[in-house]
């Protein structure tokens, strides 16, 4: 019971991961959606022309930008109000990489050598963990090299 208990929390922390970091790309996407979008609006009638034909068009940035803040909506409820609101925080002051990896032992976001137990408590997949010096939430993907220097 205890083990079908600690797979389920798995799991949820593993989607709310997944959530997250779906989140930061869509709130990154959203930016530039909206920076060319606005870099459009300045530009000369002919450059405008130009984007227009490689299909930066301003309709299909709108169009783009109105999905991902759907999808961002959406995202976005699904995640416990808690770590949204840390992750918006977040987000607002540093403008992205709220989610950062771990790479060779340390935060892929401040590059500050982590402990031992914070790796294996990312590794244990049963909450979130940030980083204690930048405060970034932790993934842990495949490809990350995880040990930690002595
Ligand atoms: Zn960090």
């Amino acid at each position: 019971m205890t083990h079908e208990i600690d797979m389920c929390k798995e799991a949820i922390v593993k989607l709310e991961d997944e959530q997250l970091e779906l989140m930061e790309q869509s709130d990154a996407a959203q930016k530039v959606a909206a920076n060319a979008s606005q870099a459009a609006a300045e530009r000369p009638e002919s450059d405008r022309l130009a984007s227009w034909r490689s299909g930066l068009s301003e309709e299909n940035l709108r169009k783009e930008l109105s999905a991902l803040e759907s999808n961002r909506t959406e995202l976005a409820e699904a995640v416990e109000p808690g770590v949204r609101s840390k992750y918006d925080r977040l987000f607002n002051q540093r403008g992205g990489s709220v989610v950062v990896g771990i790479q060779n032992g340390v935060c892929a976001g401040c590059h500050m050598q982590l402990s031992r137990a914070t790796v294996v408590e990312c590794q244990a997949e049963q909450a979130i963990v940030t980083c204690t010096n930048c405060g970034g939430f932790f993934i842990i993907r495949e490809d990350m090299n995880l040990a930690v220097a002595e």
